[in-house]
């Protein structure tokens, strides 16, 4: 399953960034997620939620951030939000049209507590 590589990867890079940062836990990670990848975002947190269950970072909360495919019109220069496969500009409804983004999968925010001066509830050492 394609979400679950994904899941373990950011999981991954979360860990790689806590080992920098003793003294302290992973409360959120951010995954931004463009339209292109076709990732389906519940897939993905079913597999993360899986992932955790069970371990030190159980609490570890993902948010998802979705970014829609956008074109940029060679005409007019304008860019927008493509919709139904509709590559054609809104504007001035040329067709020379290229894409511009839509197929982020980056890692966008790393929220981190400190142990001990925690506000969150839980007790998640080790
Ligand atoms: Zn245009």
């Amino acid at each position: 399953m394609h979400e679950m590589g994904i899941a373990n990867s950011v999981l991954e890079a979360v860990r790689t960034e806590m080992n920098r940062r003793p003294g302290s836990y992973p409360c959120k990670v951010g995954v931004r997620i463009g339209e292109m990848t076709a990732i389906d975002q519940d897939a993905l947190r079913f597999c993360f939620e899986a992932l955790i269950l069970e371990t030190d970072m159980a609490s570890l909360e993902l948010g998802i951030e979705f970014c829609p495919r956008r074109h940029r019109c060679q005409d007019c220069g304008g860019d927008f939000i493509v919709r139904d496969y509709d590559t054609r500009c809104p504007q001035c409804a040329s067709l020379e049209t290229t894409f511009v983004s839509g197929d982020e999968l980056e890692l966008a925010y790393l929220e981190v507590e400190e142990y001990g001066s925690s506000t969150v509830g839980e007790k998640s050492t080790q």
